[in-house]
């Protein structure tokens, strides 16, 4: 019986029990694009890579559960000075017995006993080992375009609704700004670009139920194109601060994008990186192109932030 001769501390390893219990410490929310590091846990994946768990990490993952903004360009050092790549990074979740990540998590973010993790997924021939103290480094140019990307979809979704306001012939919920929130009712998906944003609305029959009529939009696309980006053009020309609350610095903590617009602060739940004023931006701008989706018509909204 082989495995009565493993000390406790190797039988806790290899159960898992290296697992964190906490969520990581996530850092980005504040900015941040250089931190140190305590590897907790180390395992390969099926394809022969590791996956490696810090404490504390200043890296965005990319989170299945809401996969709008991609994982941070990164780097780790390790202690002998070696630069090894980022080569992908997840959301994560252990349970205490196994690492899950991705889609694979079979459970909602705050369920008690799981631990959600930044998992920094490594080549196989990283050498890092559980207990080692790493320098986390993100690649700021990939990070600032991104952020740039972020705030622009955040605000070309509100002047949108902004735009479309007077359409709905019904009451539906209202977006910060109280506005008819036709962003959330129509998304199909959001994709944040290094610089912009790309979202994909679907007006189908269901949107009509709600009260609105897809012709409203449809049939007036170059209108308001030009009233989304006359409200953008205002909103950059003022400046307006922007800052990311935050309940706390896990990864599954309530986090808040928050903006000084001239018509009043908005505050959007988000777990993404943004800009911290509108003060460097040049322009935000929009273009909206339809065309057939499946069984219901589908306009894209291409935002530019320069
Ligand atoms: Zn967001």
């Amino acid at each position: 019986m082989a495995v009565l001769t493993l000390r406790t501390a190797e039988f806790a390893t290899l159960n898992g029990v290296s697992l964190p219990k906490t969520d990581t410490a996530v850092t980005y929310p504040a900015g941040a694009l250089t931190g140190t590091g305590t590897v907790q846990h180390v395992e390969t994946l099926s394809d022969g890579r590791l996956a490696v768990l810090l404490d504390a990490t200043p890296v965005h993952p990319v989170d299945a559960g809401w996969p709008d903004q991609g994982p941070d360009r990164a780097t780790l050092t390790t202690p002998d000075g070696r630069e090894v790549p980022v080569l992908d990074c997840v959301v994560g979740a252990a349970d205490g017995a196994a690492l899950f990540l991705g889609t694979e998590i079979p459970v909602r973010k705050g369920t008690g006993d799981w631990a959600f993790v930044v998992v920094h997924v490594l080549p196989e021939d990283a050498g890092i080992a559980e207990g080692d103290r790493v320098e986390v480094r993100v690649d700021g140019g990939h990070r600032a375009a991104l952020s740039a990307g972020h705030t622009a979809c955040h605000l070309a979704s509100l002047a949108l609704n902004r735009q479309l306001a007077g359409a709905w012939k019904r009451d539906v919920q209202a977006d910060a700004a109280g506005n008819p929130n036709f962003d959330a009712l129509a998304i199909e998906t959001t994709t944040i670009l290094p610089g912009g944003s790309r979202d994909v609305y679907r007006l189908g029959k269901s949107l009509r139920r709600k009260g609105f009529p897809p012709d409203a939009l449809l049939g007036e696309m170059a209108a308001v194109e030009a009233g989304v980006n006359a409200t953008l053009a205002e909103w950059v020309a003022s400046g307006a601060e922007i800052r990311i609350e935050r309940e706390s610095d896990l990864l599954t903590g309530m986090r808040r994008w928050v903006c000084d617009l001239p018509g009043g602060t908005v505050s959007i739940p988000c777990g993404g990186t943004h800009l911290s004023s509108l003060a460097a931006v040049s322009g935000i701008e929009v273009r909206l192109v339809s065309g057939p989706g499946e069984g219901a018509a589908e306009v894209v909204m291409e935002t530019r932030c320069t």
